[in-house]
């Protein structure tokens, strides 16, 4: 997972929020079912914003199957007994800007996100029609929010047989909770990590590594760029894997002793 801009919203979602938000709010009055549609129109900015690609697991996906995501629940949230947890759904946030990702099916389905949204313990609940984050504190990593770095709380370490797997850094809970909901560890997924380590990450290395032996700056400098531009490329996926390859293979006093610096992705991809 990595830091993610959405950008300005689209002008099709604030007139969506303003009738939508009114009718959840006289139903709730009512007594009535709220109705949850018309945040789909945000779908093709947060596509554009997220190159393509899952908020969570950074897969490419095609736009046309795959759902707008609610970073808070719209309807309900999953109580689970050893965390705090909102009561409620988080109804009035569900035309929001700030809390719509783009997401693949599997990272947002019921039994991984779904409507999961534990809190630190702690942490207070928002009521109905605050304004986030007040005194809640999410143990979900919120890709967007203003100051979050998804790559203080995830690592993914070198396993056997080629395989690389996502764990908490420094035993972070956020970054435990997040794999674990999210099942960044998931089969499926371990197998495309590995495949994009053996297929794209080593061949880069592999140039760096050739170019450190010729022993010529100028060539593993343009080496180190050229593997930078590659991977972290804004429609590359999986840039957080990536650069715990980099990190974990080119260890840090060759990195210093040659001045390769290894920034956050987010800071390369930028347009
Ligand atoms: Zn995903």
């Amino acid at each position: 997972m990595i830091r993610i801009e959405r950008g300005p919203e689209p002008t099709s979602l604030p007139p969506e929020r303003e009738h939508r938000l009114s009718a959840a709010r006289r139903a709730l009055a009512d007594g009535e079912a709220q109705v949850f549609e018309g945040h789909g129109v945000a779908k093709a900015a947060l596509y554009e914003a997220q190159h393509g690609k899952c908020a969570y697991c950074e897969m490419v996906q095609q736009r046309t199957a795959q759902p707008v995501e609610h970073f808070r629940p719209k309807a309900r949230v999953t109580q689970e007994p050893r965390y705090v947890t909102s009561t409620t759904g988080y109804w009035w946030l569900a035309w929001t800007w700030t809390n719509l990702y783009f997401s693949c099916t599997t990272c947002n389905s019921p039994a991984r996100k779904g409507n999961h949204f534990a809190l630190e313990l702690g942490s207070t609940p928002l009521t109905p029609e605050q304004l986030p984050p007040s005194e809640e504190r999410p143990l979900f990593i919120d890709p967007a929010a203003k100051d979050e770095d998804p790559i203080a709380h995830i690592v993914f370490v070198q396993a056997k047989r080629g395989h690389w797997i996502p764990r908490p850094r420094r035993g972070s809970k956020r970054g435990s909770y997040t794999i674990d909901k999210l099942g960044l560890d998931r089969t499926e997924l371990v197998t495309l990590y590995r495949n994009h380590v053996e297929r794209t990450v080593q061949p880069c290395l592999d140039d760096v590594r050739a170019a450190l032996q010729r022993d010529v700056p100028r060539e593993v400098h343009h080496a180190w760029s050229r593997c930078l531009r590659r991977l972290f490329h804004p429609k590359a996926p999986f840039h957080a894997l990536s650069y715990d390859v980099l990190d974990g293979l080119v260890p840090t006093d060759v990195r210093i002793r040659w001045r390769l610096d290894l920034p956050r992705p987010w800071n390369l991809s930028r347009p």
